[in-house]
C-alpha cells in the first residue's frame, strides 16, 4: 500500500512526502482508516511503530474537513502522555504533518516554567498535547478548557500506569465532553489496562494489534572487545578519533556516574558529546537530544532509562560501554541502529567481570559475537593491575550499591598484603617487558610510546 492510496488531504500528502514516509506503516495502515470514519480505536503497539502518524494523520485530515472556526480557536484534539520526552516527540510529529495547513498545536508538560505555554495556548490551538499534571494544572488556572473537544488520545496507557497517573487520567476524562472518538495506545494489556480502556472507550472499539518492529539482528554488524574496566573510557576515545564514519554515536552506560565520566574523557579529546540520565534536569535532557538529533553533537551517553521510548533516527553506531545485566535489554540498545533497512554497528566492551553477562546475550541472540581488530589496543595505555579494592570499587559502581562492610575489610585487608606504593612502582619499573592486557608482550610501537610516558612523568616528577 501506498500512502497515496489513502484519502488524505494533498497538504498531508506533501507532508508526508517530505517526511520521507514512503508506505504507511503496517499500524498505519490498520489505524488510519477506522480513524478517519470516526472509530475509537484501541491499539497495542510500542514507540518506533509509527503508531504518531497512526493517529495523528486521520486526526488532522478530520479537522481539516470539518473546516476552520472563526475566532478563538478551542482545544478539539488532547493527546496525553507520560512524559514530557515522549509529549515533545508527538508535538514534533503533529508539527511536521500540519505544516502545510492552518492547524495548530501546543505542547504543556511540567519541571519548566508554564509561562511561555501560557502565551502559546493564549493564541488557541486546535490540538493540545500534554502530560496529565500540567494539563490539570492549567484547567485549575483556566488556561485550559476542555468543553470542545472531539479526539482524545492516550498514549503509552501502560506507562502512565507505571509512572502513577492513573488518577490523573481519570481526572481528566471526567472533564472531556461525553461525545468524543477516543484513540487508546499501549504497548501491552494488563488487566488494569483493559479496565481503563473500558472506561474511556465507547463499546466496540476497533482493536489493531502490531508487534514490535525490531531490526533483525543479522543486520547489525557487531564487534567485541574484551578490556579491562579502567581502559575502556581511553578505548571508546580512540575508537572515535580513529573512525570519521563513526557519526551518530550512542553510548549506553550502566549507571549515571559513569556516563557523566564517559562525557568527561570524551570533552578532553574534544568529541562534541552530552549525557542523559535521570540526575539531569529535563531541560538539559532535553538539549541534549535535540542536539543529538540534529547532529550538533556527535555522542549521546545514555542510561537504559533515559533512553527508554526515546526515538533518534540514523544512529550510526551503538556502543555497550557497559554490558546490560539483562540480556532483552543488549537487544534493545542495539536495536537503536541499522533502523528503516539501514546498516548499522554495534560495539560492545566486556570487562572480565562482565563475561557471564555476554554469555547470557549471546545464548539469547544466537549469535557469538565476533571480537574486533586488536590493532587498537596498541593505542592504549598498558593495562593496570587490579588491586582488591579496585575490584571492589568496581563492583560496588556495577551494581550502584556501596560495598559497605565487605569492601572495607577488603580494603583493610589488601593494605595488609600490598607492598607500599613507591615500591609498587619501584617494581613496575623493573619490568622489562610490560604486556598488553590479554598477556601478550607490547608490539615494539607501544613500547617506545610506554618509555616516552614514562620518561616524561618521572621528568614532571624531578621538576
Ligand atoms: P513512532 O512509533 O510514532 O514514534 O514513530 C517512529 C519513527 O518512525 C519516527 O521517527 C517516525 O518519523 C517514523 N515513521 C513513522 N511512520 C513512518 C513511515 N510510514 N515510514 C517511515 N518512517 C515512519
Amino acid at each position: 500500500m501506498k500512502f497515496s492510496e489513502l484519502p488524505l488531504d494533498e497538504r498531508l500528502q506533501r507532508a508526508i512526502v517530505d517526511a520521507n514516509y514512503t508506505a504507511p506503516t503496517p499500524i498505519q495502515e490498520k489505524a488510519i482508516p477506522p480513524v478517519l470514519e470516526h472509530k475509537d480505536l484501541m491499539g497495542i503497539a510500542q514507540t518506533g511503530t509509527g503508531k504518531t502518524a497512526a493517529f495523528a494523520l486521520p486526526i488532522l485530515q478530520n479537522l481539516l474537513q470539518g473546516g476552520d472556526s472563526k475566532g478563538q480557536k478551542p482545544i478539539r484534539v488532547l493527546v496525553l502522555l507520560p512524559t514530557r520526552e515522549l509529549a515533545i516527540q508527538v508535538s514534533d510529529c503533529f508539527e511536521k504533518y500540519q505544516k502545510y495547513t492552518r492547524l495548530t498545536s501546543a505542547c504543556i508538560f511540567g519541571g519548566v516554567s508554564d509561562l511561555p505555554q501560557k502565551r502559546a495556548l493564549s493564541r488557541g490551538v486546535d490540538t493540545l498535547i500534554a502530560t496529565p499534571g500540567r494539563l490539570l494544572d492549567l484547567i485549575n488556572q483556566r488556561v485550559v478548557s476542555l468543553k470542545k473537544l472531539e479526539y482524545f488520545v492516550l498514549d503509552e496507557a501502560d506507562r502512565m500506569l507505571d509512572m502513577g497517573f492513573i488518577h490523573d487520567i481519570k481526572k481528566v476524562v471526567a472533564l472531556l465532553p461525553q461525545k468524543r472518538q477516543n484513540l487508546f495506545f499501549s504497548a501491552t494489556m494488563p488487566p488494569e489496562i483493559t479496565k481503563l480502556a473500558a472506561s474511556i472507550l465507547r463499546t466496540d472499539p476497533v482493536r489493531v494489534e502490531v508487534a514490535p518492529q525490531s531490526t533483525p539482528i543479522e543486520r547489525i554488524r557487531q564487534e567485541l572487545y574484551r578490556i579491562d574496566k579502567r581502559r575502556k573510557g581511553a578505548l571508546l576515545k580512540e575508537m572515535l578519533l580513529e573512525h570519521p564514519e563513526m557519526k551518530k554515536v550512542l553510548v549506553f552506560s550502566r549507571t549515571k556516574h559513569g556516563a557523566d565520566k564517559i562525557v568527561r574523557v570524551l570533552e578532553k579529546a574534544k568529541v562534541t558529546c552530552a549525557a542523559i540520565h535521570g540526575n539531569k534536569s529535563q531541560n538539559r535532557r532535553q538539549e541534549a537530544l535535540g542536539n543529538f538529533k540534529t547532529e550538533q553533537i556527535r555522542v549521546l551517553v545514555a542510561t537504559d532509562i533515559a533512553a527508554r521510548g526515546i526515538d533518534v533516527d540514523n544512529v550510526t553506531h551503538v556502543f555497550n560501554y557497559d554490558l546490560p545485566d539483562v540480556p532483552e535489554t543488549f537487544v534493545h540498545r542495539i536495536g537503536r541502529t541499522a533502523r528503516a533497512g539501514r546498516d548499522g554497528v554495534a560495539i560492545s566492551f566486556c570487562a572480565p567481570d562482565e563475561e557471564q553477562d555476554l554469555r547470557a546475550i549471546e545464548k539469547l541472540t544466537r549469535v557469538q559475537i565476533p571480537e574486533g581488530d586488536k590493532a587498537i589496543f596498541e593505542k592504549l595505555p598498558p593495562p593496570q593491575k587490579e588491586t582488591p579494592e579496585s575490584e571492589a570499587r568496581n563492583s560496588r559502581w556495577r551494581t550502584g550499591k556501596f560495598g559497605g562492610r565487605k569492601a572495607r575489610e577488603q580494603k583493610k585487608e589488601s593494605a595488609k598484603k600490598e607492598p607500599s606504593k613507591p615500591q609498587a612502582a619501584q617494581k613496575q619499573n623493573a619490568n622489562p617487558t610490560p604486556k598488553t592486557h590479554t598477556g601478550k608482550r607490547l608490539g615494539s610501537r607501544a613500547r617506545r610510546r610506554l618509555r616516552e610516558e614514562q620518561a616524561k612523568r618521572q621528568q614532571s616528577q624531578n621538576g
